[in-house]
């Protein structure tokens, strides 16, 4: 290679590079233009330096200088153009938003019904109650038969009951659980029993063919009504608030005897009517009852010995009430935009 040659190919780097330097608009853009000048790899100044050495010794020093010079320039404009498109960008301003919500991360919640039975759970375990669980498929001896129901008896009609076989059903309540906790366990029994029972309904508004039940049970000697008045006045008074009122009305079950139903003062409106309460100032919490002799007798008690009492209630209800939830079926549908409302 000869000087002039040399000389000629930087100068040709020289004009050409110019223009290109300015053409990058952004900072990556510009890195590239950079890379392709005068990076140490493959830049183009790189390459015509690399013919240095085949200059004639007393070309070198010339050649040296004017390629020092080039590089100068190149430099110096690679840099103006830096700073330029750094200052549009800083006058940009930044690209994220920071007035944007962050993502939260996913809290699950407790399902409203489940919240319920938690809470009732509590405050009966702090009276000295256990849990008792029992099977959902049953066997009908228990569903009916144990707990004072006659095979033709009216009060089967209340129940739509969905049969497994002709003797297996599936459980039309939680009362099973106290004929097999009795069985089980000699008195004194105090237990709770929560659960999911099936009935032959259709789903609306008000029904569902399978729902949550809490079972309460109580058996010893010398238990009367008033244990059961106190222990549920107690519980309406811990869960609704300190100053609500009760009241017992008589009712009818097969399982007992005498049998009530408790009602509470409405929450809402403090007993002036409203529409929770259909302006009754009451609202229907549970069912209760002195435990039917034969039901103790069929769990191989001696019912002249002991007697108990039992309650009954759903815990749906008790959420619906609590939340004013229109339709019972928004607490089957997994909607998660509905539940998410129940955090702790
Ligand atoms: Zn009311």
């Amino acid at each position: 290679m000869i000087l002039a040659e040399f000389l000629s190919q930087l100068a040709a780097l020289e004009s050409a590079a110019s223009p290109r330097i300015t053409a990058a608009e952004s900072l990556d853009a510009w890195t590239e233009v950079r890379n392709a000048l005068v990076g140490r790899q493959a830049g183009e100044f790189t390459a015509i330096m690399n013919a240095l050495g085949e200059l004639a010794k007393e070309e070198r020093r010339e050649a040296g200088q004017r390629a020092n010079g080039v590089k100068v320039a190149l430099e110096e404009a690679l840099e103006t153009r830096r700073a330029q498109l750094a200052a549009a960008m800083a006058e940009q301003g930044p690209t994220l938003d920071p007035t944007m919500p962050a993502r939260d991360r996913w809290r699950g919640t407790v399902h409203p019904v489940s919240l319920v039975i938690d809470e009732v759970v509590e405050i009966f375990r702090e009276l000295g109650f256990t849990i008792a669980l029992g099977p959902e498929a049953e066997h009908s001896w228990y569903n009916f038969g144990a707990l004072n129901f006659p095979a033709d008896h009216p009060a089967m009609d209340m129940h739509d009951t969905l049969y497994l076989g002709s003797e297996q059903v599936l459980r039309t309540h939680t009362s099973p659980v106290q004929v097999r906790t009795l069985q089980q366990y000699p008195p004194p029994v105090r237990i709770l029993a929560p659960g999911n029972v099936y009935r032959r309904d259709f789903f609306d508004p008000s029904h569902a063919p399978m729902f949550a039940q809490i079972e309460g049970l109580v058996v010893d000697e010398g238990v009367s009504f008033a244990d059961l008045k106190a222990t549920l006045s107690h519980f309406a008074r811990r869960y609704f608030g300190a100053h609500t009122r009760t009241r017992f009305r008589p009712s009818y079950f097969p399982f007992t005897e005498p049998s009530a139903e408790m009602d509470v003062q409405c929450g809402v409106c403090g007993g002036n009517g409203c529409g929770v309460c259909k302006q009754s100032g009451w609202v229907e919490i549970l069912g209760a009852g002195m435990v039917h002799p034969a039901v103790l007798e069929a769990a191989g008690l001696d019912s002249e010995k002991y007697t108990g009492w039992a309650f009954g209630m759903g815990p749906a209800r008790t959420a619906i009430s609590r939340h004013g939830i229109p339709d019972i079926r928004v607490l089957y549908d997994s909607d998660v935009r509905f539940l998410e409302q129940f955090g702790r």
